[in-house]
This record gives structure tokens, C-alpha cells and sequence, in this order.
């Protein structure tokens, strides 16, 4: 039986420190899983809702940390397929499991889109969190929990973008922005894996010597290489078959008039603003795609596992720690530091 209390890393008002605190361990509804977190990385994500410029935690005090593994610790009822210790990985959406387009796997745009895990309800920065079932893939027993608790998003979120919304193929050029990011590093892997060759894209030399080392065949920092110019050389004036942007309207107009004829762009993040001008005669004349792509659905997310599992990506962890390293990682990220990600390990394994 799991403990009447847990260890959290509270957020008690907007903007407010972390606080060390121990609080009664939540039970599983009808439908849930009470999971012990073995893993829950830390990103920007989390930095954001802590600062409230994203969407609001849904109650005081909350508990961050959307990018979790562990494993079962107790199961409500109405849950199939799953049992105690059994060790698991998570999706980030809370979702309906009833729409259509959940009915057809794309949960990720449900209709009932319920928000993050997280975010509205309480999430990985605690021994214990509560999750719906629908979101928990099982992992092999040889795969960290830390590992694991990246497979979602950092990982899940390239696969999705690249191989289910792109559709890349062996030998297509594939720019990618931001790629020296936690999402970004898991890209390049992504796209050296379908066969593509990577130009990889971001601001500052380490950054760019970490895409190298994954295979990136082209490493291209904005602010000291002309960006159109470089993508134009790299592919002998012909474009780019695909532009993954997870940066937005800074590279955007750059990077869509990089494209082929016939390419693709698909969009998976922008934090540089919102504001964009497209001339559509420029898209109808090149048949471009311009696509959105959000996180990854947990029949995707089994793929991921498996991929990791043979050897195929590498899940590129930083540093880990315990929860009371959160306040630290966290600042990593604001400092821009991490490489991959770094993962809080709120119960050793
Ligand atoms: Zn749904």
C-alpha cells in the first residue's frame, strides 16, 4: 500500500517559490492509477505555467511536472490492463477517450481537450501523482525510469512531427529549428533514423556541436550565418523537403522560403511570437504543406518505446536529482544550459 503521505514541490501562490512540503498522497477515482514517479523531467513548459504566462494551474496550491514514468502503486476501479508495479511512462493531454478523433487515435486533438497533466491536475514534482489510465504506456523493464519520463514529449513530440505529420523520406533535407533543444537534439536522432539528412538550426556553438555529434549533416547559428543563404548552399539551391519549427515567427519566413518545391513545414512550437505574414500565392505556386503538430498519442508513444528500447534514439539526459533540485533545474532552463533535458527522481528505483 502506497504511504498516507508524500514529499511535493508546491507552487502555494502565482509566481511563488517552490516549497518543500509533505501533503496527504492522493487515491485514484474510478478510471485512474496512482503512479509513484521514478522520473519526471523538468522544461520550459513548467517555468512557463509556474510564471502564469501560460494556462493556470486550476487550484492553489499545485504541483508542476507533465513529463513522467513510475510505476503503479495502487489502480481505481473500472481500470483494465494494468497492475500494481507494472512500470509505466505517461502522456501529457488529459483527453476524452470518446470522440472521434480520440475513436481514431489522434487524441491529441480531442474534442474534450482537457488540459496537461501538470497543469489541471497535480503533477510529477511529487512521490505520488494520479493520472488516467488511458494515459499509460507500459515500458521494459531494462528502460530507466528517468529515460522513460522523456519518451512523451521530448522524444514523442520529433516522432509525431516528423514521421506521422511530415511523413519523412529516406533522403529528404530536413531543417529543423530550435534543434539544439530538448525536443530539437531528439529530432535530429529522429530524422538521421528516417534517413534524412539534418540541418540543424539554433543559437550558440555547443548547442550546434551536440546536433553535430547526432548526426546533423549541417549546423547553422542564425545570428552568424545567413540563414537563407546556408539553406539555399546546402541543398544546391533545390530547398529543403521538410522544416520542422519548433521556434516560430523569428525563423519562420526564413525557413518556409527554404522549402522545395512540394515541401512540407510542420509546426510544433513558437516561442518567438505569433505574428506572421504568408504570401499564399508563394504556397499554391510550390504546392507547400504547412501542418500543426501536437505532442504524440499514446499508440504512437508505444512505437516510441520501442524505438528506444532497440537502440534506435537515445534519450539525451543532463543531470538528475531530487525534488529538491527542481528549483535548480528549473533555472537551467531559463539559463538555457541543459542539454536534452534534466530529470527529477523523486523515488529511487
Ligand atoms: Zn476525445
Amino acid at each position: 500500500m502506497p504511504p498516507e503521505a508524500m514529499r511535493a514541490m508546491l507552487i502555494e501562490e502565482p509566481d511563488g517559490p517552490l516549497v518543500d512540503a509533505e501533503i496527504p498522497t492522493p487515491a485514484p477515482k474510478p478510471g485512474e492509477v496512482l503512479v509513484q514517479v521514478g522520473g519526471c523531467a523538468v522544461d520550459r513548459f513548467d517555468v512557463a505555467i509556474r510564471r502564469g504566462v501560460r494556462e493556470r494551474a486550476t487550484s492553489l496550491p499545485h504541483i508542476l511536472g507533465h513529463e513522467i514514468a513510475g510505476t503503479v502503486a495502487s489502480i481505481g476501479s473500472d481500470v483494465a490492463g494494468l497492475n500494481v508495479g507494472d512500470r509505466v511512462a505517461s502522456t501529457l493531454y488529459l483527453v476524452c477517450g470518446e470522440c472521434r478523433w480520440c475513436l481514431r487515435g489522434r487524441e491529441t486533438i480531442c474534442e474534450n481537450f482537457g488540459g496537461h497533466v501538470g497543469v489541471n491536475i497535480p503533477g510529477g514534482y511529487a512521490e505520488y501523482l494520479v493520472v488516467p489510465a488511458r494515459n499509460l504506456v507500459p515500458i521494459p523493464d531494462d528502460l530507466g525510469l528517468p529515460e522513460a519520463s522523456i519518451l512523451a514529449n521530448a522524444i514523442g513530440t520529433p516522432y509525431h512531427a516528423i514521421i506521422v505529420r511530415m511523413g519523412i523520406r529516406p533522403g529528404d533535407r530536413l531543417v529543423i529549428t530550435g534543434a539544439g533543444g530538448g525536443v530539437g537534439l531528439h529530432a535530429i536522432q529522429i530524422g538521421v533514423m528516417a534517413g534524412a539528412d539534418v540541418m540543424a538550426v539554433d543559437l550558440g556553438q555547443t548547442k550546434l556541436e551536440h546536433a553535430r555529434a547526432l548526426g546533423a549533416s549541417a549546423a547553422v547559428d542564425p545570428t552568424e550565418t545567413d540563414l537563407a543563404a546556408a539553406i539555399d548552399d546546402w541543398t544546391g539551391g533545390v530547398g529543403a523537403d521538410g522544416v520542422l519549427e519548433l521556434v516560430g515567427p523569428a525563423t519562420m519566413p526564413t525557413t518556409l522560403a527554404g522549402l522545395a518545391k512540394g515541401g512540407k513545414m510542420v509546426i510544433v512550437g513558437s516561442h518567438t511570437g505569433k505574428d506572421w505574414t504568408i504570401d499564399p500565392g508563394d504556397v499554391y505556386r510550390n504546392e507547400w504543406e504547412i501542418r500543426g503538430s501536437r505532442n504524440v498519442s499514446a499508440d504512437e508513444l508505444l512505437t516510441v518505446v520501442d524505438l528506444v528500447d532497440r537502440g534506435l534514439i537515445d534519450p539525451i539526459i543532463d543531470q538528475t536529482g531530487g525534488l529538491e533540485e527542481a528549483e535548480r533545474f528549473q533555472q537551467r532552463v531559463v539559463d538555457g544550459t541543459v542539454i536534452g533535458r534534466d530529470v527529477l527522481v523523486p523515488v529511487k528505483s
